[in-house]
C-alpha cells in the first residue's frame, strides 16, 4: 500500500484490461497488439476488492485467471455495466465463476433500459441461442439497477454518469476510499461528436467534463476517425481527437483511447496514438496518451 510522505496511507486502484475492441469480437493477426476482445476492465483495490468494468469477451479470459488465483477460496465481485448492448455482455455465458456455487456476483446495470438486466441475461442463455441455460448458473448473482449518485464497495467509490449512445449507456468514476485517493473514469461508448440524437439535458457536455474533472486516468471511446465518424453520426460513439479535447478539457493526466473498431489494425492504433499526441502538444497540453491493450495494467 503506497504511503504519502507525511504518512497517510493512498488507497490505490489497479486496473488491467482484458478486453479494448468495441463492437464484435476482432481478432487476428492484425489486432494481435491491442487486442481482439470486446470491453472488459478489471480493477482491484488496496483491500483486495474486485469490480469488473463490462462483460464483453474479455470477462473469458478473466474468469480463467480469478479461477487459477482464488482456488477453493470464493470469487466475490461486482460487476458494472455501462450497457447492455451485446459487446459488453457477452463474456458472461463464458464467465466460468458464475458456475461455481460458492461465488458471488452482483451485476449492475443503468436503470431505465427497455428490459431489465436479469432478463437481458437469462435471454442470452436461453435454449434457442445457448446451450447452457441460466438454471445452471450456481453462483448467487443479483441483478442491480445503478440509479443517480454514488456508492460504496470494498475499497472503493463508485458513481456514474449518462452519457450519448442508442438507448442510454452509463460513465462510471471510480475511486479508491479514502480521501486524496486516486480516480479514474471509465466511458466505454459516448457520442461526444453530437447531442441531435439523444435527450441530452441542456449543460450537459459541462457537467460530462466536470464529472471528470481531476481524475488521474480517462478510458474513453476512440472509435472513430474524423473522417470515419462523418459517416456513422448517430451511431454512439467518438472520434480519437473528440476524446482527447474532452481530456484537455477536464485536465486529466492520462487518456486511454478505448473500444477500437473492430476493423481497426495494430498499426492504426498507433497511428491514432500519434495523431492524439500531436493533437495534445499543438493545444500546449500535457495529457499523455496511450491506446489501451489486453493486458495492459496501470494504477491510479
Ligand atoms: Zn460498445
Ligand atoms: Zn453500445
Amino acid at each position: 500500500m503506497p504511503a504519502r510522505r507525511d504518512g497517510a496511507t493512498l488507497m490505490t486502484l489497479h486496473l488491467r484490461f482484458w478486453g479494448t475492441r468495441g463492437s464484435v469480437p476482432a481478432p487476428g493477426p492484425e489486432t494481435v497488439r491491442y487486442g481482439g476482445n470486446t470491453p472488459c476492465l478489471e480493477v482491484r483495490t488496496e483491500t483486495n476488492g474486485l469490480v469488473i468494468l463490462d462483460a464483453g469477451t474479455g470477462l473469458r479470459p478473466l474468469g480463467r485467471a480469478l479461477l487459477a488465483e482464488h482456488g477453493e477460496r470464493p470469487i466475490v465481485a461486482d460487476i458494472f455495466l455501462t450497457h447492455a448492448h451485446w459487446d459488453h455482455i457477452q463474456g458472461i455465458p463464458f464467465f466460468e465463476p458464475i458456475y461455481q456455487s460458492r461465488n458471488r456476483f452482483r451485476i449492475w446495470a443503468p436503470t431505465g433500459l427497455e428490459q431489465d438486466i436479469g432478463r437481458v441475461v437469462r435471454a442470452q442463455m436461453s435454449p434457442t441461442v445457448f446451450p447452457v441455460a441460466f438454471a445452471d448458473v450456481r453462483a448467487s448473482v443479483e441483478f442491480c439497477e445503478f440509479t443517480d449518485g454514488s456508492r460504496g464497495g470494498d475499497g472503493y467509490r463508485i458513481s456514474a454518469f449518462g452519457v450519448q449512445h442508442p438507448g442510454g449507456a452509463l460513465g462510471y468514476r471510480l475511486s479508491g476510499a479514502g480521501r486524496d485517493a486516486g480516480s479514474f473514469v471509465y466511458v466505454s461508448d459516448n457520442e461526444l461528436g453530437s447531442s441531435e440524437f439523444y435527450q441530452t439535458p441542456a449543460g450537459w457536455r459541462r457537467a460530462l467534463v466536470e464529472f471528470i474533472r481531476g481524475a488521474a486516468l480517462l478510458v474513453h471511446d476512440s472509435t472513430y476517425t474524423a473522417e470515419e465518424y462523418q459517416r456513422h453520426r448517430g451511431w454512439g460513439h467518438s472520434t480519437d481527437e473528440e476524446a482527447v479535447l474532452l481530456a484537455l478539457e477536464a485536465d486529466v493526466a492520462e487518456l486511454v483511447l478505448y473500444h477500437h473498431k473492430p476493423e481497426r489494425t495494430d498499426d492504426e492504433v498507433d497511428r491514432s496514438v500519434a495523431r492524439c499526441q500531436a493533437l495534445v502538444a499543438s493545444r500546449g497540453g500535457h495529457t499523455r496518451i496511450r491506446a489501451a491493450a489486453e493486458g495492459l495494467t496501470l494504477s491510479v
